[in-house]
């Protein structure tokens, strides 16, 4: 139980009073708040705030401004890098109210949306109005607009379409002295000096709260193939990516997952595994084109030894379960005790980059389970290592792993944060991917607008 000081009590009589039944707090502050998808310690605030409009928003920051209380937004809490986890001592301030697709302007093929509103809420507007929105991933049911934005989401059709911060065209933010933003900018083009918005998108809260947003709708898909691939090894997973790019096939995602996690996923599955589990790599592919270049391109990978054996799925079903293996990843949490990386490399050195990380994690911990995948034509690696393979499963030894995977990072010129964020989990490695210089640029902007560090403070910067 959280012991609340005389001020405390003044100061929390003075936010309901102000903020009425939007503020709960004690044992009313549901679980969900406390904490996120990282599986930090749960942590429950001082009190939590459910402002349903951008004024509401604009009061809040400001009385807490005013009372020097920190403040943490908090989307649908589904983030992987803690940055939506509440101090004791802190307001959370959930967007959850905060919801709805405002409108749909099919002539310039946007969408307006408030933040609160669940990326598949999002999905479903744009497929109704006859648009795609095209980030997409597996916490699409629980994650909001706001928090995709906050994080710079990337997902598997970044590969495509980009990241989350490609997607925006304008939004709606308040600053920590509740000052209102208006950056609802609609339009394609407009240079009208420095693009204020993509300082806070990827600020993870700590720069504003957005509020609401107006996003880039994608025109919808059509003669989709899904094909999965067994490789010999990466470099050829590169050269097939290439040899599908040059048949003229737009691709949508290009997941290569490595041997460790396809046999892992597919133990985990109900069905036979739909190629044999004995080859060193797998891509899962998908690509939007005619099925005669797609049949073409894979028959001259065959004959060249780029891919061993394939598999192309007939229906949606099948589609469905070839990306039930790569989506595996959503299984980690509860059938691993996962230390997850998620980290850019450049593309032809991701192969080289998970032996030297295998080798370097199998000498200090030997026996550690590794299962990899990667968004290779997106430079992203996801590595992953199973605490319970782990002799001894500590805190230390965690920190002991990422300080010498990130060490690796920053030693190749990587980014130790390819989607994820920063937040509390990786905030302290920041320096492996990011110059003094830049760290201070990032410090000046944070203090001229959050001077007195209101704005979730220990996130992303120390
Ligand atoms: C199963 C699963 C799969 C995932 N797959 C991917 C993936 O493929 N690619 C990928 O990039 N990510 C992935 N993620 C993580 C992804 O970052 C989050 O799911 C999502 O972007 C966070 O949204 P949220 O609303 O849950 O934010 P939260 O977790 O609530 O918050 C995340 C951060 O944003 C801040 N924040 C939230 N809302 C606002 C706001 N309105 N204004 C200012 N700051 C705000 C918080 O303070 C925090 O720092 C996955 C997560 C899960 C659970």
């Amino acid at each position: 139980m959280n012991s609340v000081s005389i001020e405390d009590t003044a100061f929390l009589a003075a936010l309901v009073d102000t903020f009425g039944d939007s503020v709960l707090l004690g044992e009313a502050i549901p679980e969900s708040c406390q904490s996120d998808w990282t599986g930090h310690a749960p942590c429950r605030p001082l009190a939590l705030v459910r402002p349903a409009t951008t004024q509401e928003v604009s009061r809040v920051l400001r009385f807490c401004n005013e009372h020097r209380r920190t403040v943490v937004p908090q989307g649908g809490m589904t983030g992987l890098a803690g940055g939506a986890v509440p101090s004791a001592d802190s307001i959370a301030l959930s967007l959850a109210r905060l919801s709805g697709v405002e409108s749909v302007d099919r002539d310039a093929a946007t969408l307006t949306v408030r933040a609160g509103t669940t990326l598949q809420a999002v999905q479903d507007a744009a497929e109704e109005a006859g648009f795609r929105y095209p980030v997409d991933f597996g916490a699409r049911g629980s994650c909001h607009i706001g928090g995709t934005l906050s994080t710079n989401a990337g997902g598997h059709g970044v590969i495509r379409h980009g990241m989350t911060r490609d997607q925006v065209l304008g939004i709606e933010v308040v600053l920590a002295d509740g000052r209102v933003l208006d950056l609802m900018n609609s339009m394609i083009k407009n240079n009208t000096g420095y693009d204020l918005k993509h300082c806070f998108i990827g600020a993870e809260g700590t720069l504003g709260v957005i509020t609401r947003a107006v996003l880039r709708l994608s025109p919808p898909q059509s003669d989709t193939h899904t094909l999965l691939c067994a490789l010999p090894d990466y470099p050829s997973a590169v050269s097939f990516m290439h040899r599908l790019r040059r048949a003229k096939l737009a691709l949508e995602a290009y997941e290569v997952m490595w041997q460790d996690f396809y046999t892992m996923s597919c133990g985990w599955q109900t069905k036979q595994p739909p190629l044999p589990t004995n080859y060193p790599l797998y891509v899962l592919c998908e690509a939007e084109g005619s099925a005669n270049h797609l049949e073409l391109a894979l028959e001259e990978a065959l004959s060249a030894g780029e891919v061993a054996d394939a598999v192309l799925a007939s229906s949606t079903t099948q589609a469905r379960e070839l990306w039930a293996i790569r989506e595996a990843t959503a299984e980690f949490p509860i059938k691993l005790a996962p230390i997850n990386f998620d980290i850019s490399l450049s593309i032809p050195d991701i192969g080289n980059f998970v032996e030297a990380a295998e080798a370097m994690l199998h000498k200090h911990w030997m026996g550690v389970r590794i299962v990899n995948f990667g968004h290779i034509g997106d430079s992203n690696l996801h590595l992953t290592v199973d605490g319970h393979s782990l002799t001894e499963d500590t805190p230390q030894t965690r920190h002991a792993i990422e300080a010498e995977v990130y060490q690796l990072v920053g030693e190749r010129g990587g980014s130790i944060s390819a989607e994820h964020g920063i937040g509390l989990l990786k905030r302290d490695f920041l320096h492996h991917s990011v110059h003094p210089d830049t760290l201070e640029v990032m410090r000046t902007l944070k203090n001229a607008l959050d001077p007195n560090g209101t704005l979730n403070p220990g996130k992303l910067l120390s």
